[in-house]
């Protein structure tokens, strides 16, 4: 057994590390079309603690350390090209803090979107997340680190923003807290009285830090969600429709589409629009606005 395999045993237990040739197979991959590579480790920590460790066990070695959430980001961002360790980041998934009156979820650097969505749903039914058109398997952690966007992003910008501190860990294994998680207990926003540092991991794919906690807005669910549906074939109208219809600033999302088949498209431009309300009343009025 090599050094490096004992080690990580060692931090995360047997069932926690794997260098099987079949193991190593799917974390050499992703969906997408880019040229598999593979591994020579894949850990899965369940603690902020054992995140530190193997990032100082991988600097020690001069292994490479590729983090991962569910590897569903298509463009190779998770094949590990030098070989190395993938860290996956799937058994860090609980939900750590709900704070309803301040609209704010902490959770940990591996919690799937879906994970928060039902937990959501079955405890605070009134709130929400900005969640991507992703499988609901991806990762909370992972979208933000790759600026994506989700169903609220027309209003509120990339899932990014609306990230409010973090726990990373750096490639030296020391533990940095963004934001006001770093003067209190409260994660409610992350440059309250000082610089907002996120931008040295958000947007930074992983290169920078292992983000093991995140914070993130959490934004009202209305009980009633309704779509309307339009088709124009004149393209130079699609930016002063979408500028007067954002302008409303009562649209949850819209989304612009077309697509040369099957023929009944071709041609065609079509805007979905989404909008909520708690009332039939408030869904009329907007629909009216609409
Ligand atoms: C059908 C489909 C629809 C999609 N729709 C959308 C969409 O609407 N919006 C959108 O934004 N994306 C979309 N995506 C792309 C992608 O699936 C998402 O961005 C998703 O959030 C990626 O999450 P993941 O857990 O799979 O990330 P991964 O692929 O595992 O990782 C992405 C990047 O983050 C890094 N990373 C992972 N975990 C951490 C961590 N804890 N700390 C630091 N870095 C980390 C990885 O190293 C990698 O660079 C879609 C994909 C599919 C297949």
């Amino acid at each position: 057994m090599s050094d490096i395999l004992k080690a990580l045993i060692e931090i995360v237990g047997e069932r926690g590390v794997s260098n099987t040739p079949e193991e190593l197979w799917f974390y050499s991959r992703d969906p997408g079309v880019l040229t598999p590579h593979l591994p020579d480790y894949v850990v899965a920590p369940r603690t902020t603690e054992e995140v530190q460790k193997i990032v100082l066990l991988a600097n020690r070695e001069k292994s490479p350390l590729v983090p991962m959430g569910n590897g569903m980001s298509l463009t190779g961002l998770v094949i590990p090209l030098k070989g190395g360790i993938v860290l996956d980041m799937k058994r860090m998934d609980k939900i750590l803090e709900v704070n309803a009156m301040a609209r704010y979820a902490v959770v940990e650097g591996g919690t799937s979107q879906g994970v928060l969505k039902a937990y959501l749903q079955e405890h605070y039914p009134q709130l929400r997340h900005s969640i991507p058109d992703a499988p609901p398997t991806t990762t909370i952690a992972a979208n933000a680190a790759l600026h994506g966007q989700g169903r609220l992003s027309q209003q509120y910008g990339f899932n990014s923003e609306m990230v409010t501190g973090m726990e990373v860990v750096l490639p030296t294994g020391e533990i940095c807290l963004i934001g006001s998680p770093s003067l209190g207990p409260y994660w409610f926003s992350r440059g309250p009285t000082m610089p907002d540092l996120s931008a040295l991991f958000l947007g930074w794919l992983g290169t920078t830090g292992i983000i093991t906690k995140i914070g993130l807005r959490l934004y009202p669910n209305k009980k009633i969600r309704d779509v309307e549906l339009f088709v124009t074939d004149r393209v130079d109208l699609i930016p002063d429709i979408l500028y007067k219809l954002t302008h409303l600033e009562i649209l949850e999302d819209v989304n612009v589409w077309f697509q040369p088949k099957p023929l009944m498209f071709q041609g065609n431009f079509h805007i979905t629009l989404y909008f909520t309300g708690d009332t039939e009343e408030e869904i009329t009025f907007k629909r009216r606005m609409i």
